[in-house]
């Protein structure tokens, strides 16, 4: 929005650096008309008088003035003045025919910029206009923006309490002081290899917040109700709803190792049951904070989130 505004108001400042040319050659072109046509007057002023002055000596016609020659010589000196009057007549009429003209010429083309002047000043108010409804737009937008970020917020503050009541409820349940004998882990979503989103700090896809993302998300096409296993055997210690990890499934492999599968669409576990490694345990879904339906998976060593992909899961 801030780029669309940004591009209209550099539109209206050509527009308008564009009209103010255009007053100036109107301007211009207004007082070259107005010179012009005085110049007009004064040439046709000239033809007239001339035209005048012939009528008021009297009508003397070519061929007296030729006939009443006093020589030969005086014959031709005349019939030379009067070719050269006649001349400079035509010449002069020409030249007012032609100035008349160019007077027409102007005068269309200042129409034309006059035309253009108005649709140009036409195009910039309907841009302000534009604009000023944009920047509404973009105040009603920000408002709403912040309303939710403090939603999000919220929610964020919700999710950390949540995590840390996790984290205590793993503690709690977990047998630390057996050892971790399950070796290397199964990979949790048979048939489904790709990790879309790794282990680590991103960009959070629905909170729009760098946060840790604790696990790894793990999903492909078709993925959504196959089958989640135990990515060693264990026994589970929660089966439920745990807010953002939608329906949860954590399981406890003893020597404070656990492993936790969210955003199940159904789980087929209970909380106490022992599963062995591979066994089905939960349906992929998208349920919590998912934007499509995947696995998100963890690794706790005591509670504290560890990349799955460092030294426990192999593909
Ligand atoms: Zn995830």
């Amino acid at each position: 929005m801030d780029k669309q505004i940004s591009t209209t108001e550099s539109t209206i400042d050509n527009l308008e650096n564009e009209i103010e040319d255009l007053e100036q050659d109107i301007s211009v072109a207004e007082d070259n008309i107005e010179y012009a046509e005085k110049q007009y007057e004064v040439k046709d002023d000239v033809r007239k008088k001339r035209v005048a002055t012939y009528y008021e000596s009297g009508t003397i016609s070519y061929w007296e003035i030729l006939l009443t020659s006093e020589s030969m010589s005086d014959f031709l000196y005349r019939k030379q003045i009067l070719s050269d009057v006649m001349e400079y007549d035509k010449q002069l009429l020409e030249e007012l025919k032609e100035d008349r003209e160019a007077i027409e010429t102007q005068k269309e083309e200042l129409e034309e910029n006059k035309v253009l002047c108005e649709n140009k000043k036409i195009e910039a108010e309907q841009k302000k206009l534009a604009l000023n409804e944009t920047k509404v737009v973009r105040t009603e937008y920000l408002a709403e923006l912040n309303a939710s970020e403090d939603v999000l917020s919220d929610s964020i503050d919700k999710l950390q309490k949540q995590a840390d009541a996790l984290v205590a409820q793993i503690n709690a349940a977990s047998g630390k002081n057996t050892k971790y004998t399950g070796g290397t882990m199964t990979w949790p979503l048979p048939g489904y290899y790709s990790v879309t989103s790794p282990f680590g700090n991103r960009l959070h896809p629905v909170l729009k917040v760098y946060k840790m993302h604790t696990g790894i998300d793990i999903a492909g096409s078709g993925c959504n109700g196959k089958n989640v296993v135990a990515a060693a055997a264990g026994t589970v210690i929660t089966a439920g709803w745990i807010s953002g990890y939608g329906n949860t499934v954590v399981i406890d492999h003893g020597g404070g190792i656990t492993t936790l599968y969210g955003h199940s669409q159904r789980l087929l576990v209970k909380k106490g049951q022992k599963v062995e490694k591979g066994e089905a345990i939960m349906l992929v879904g998208m349920t919590g904070y998912a934007t499509g339906p995947h696995l998100h998976f963890e690794v706790r060593e005591n509670g504290k989130y560890v990349n799955p992909l460092d030294g426990y899961l192999k593909k």
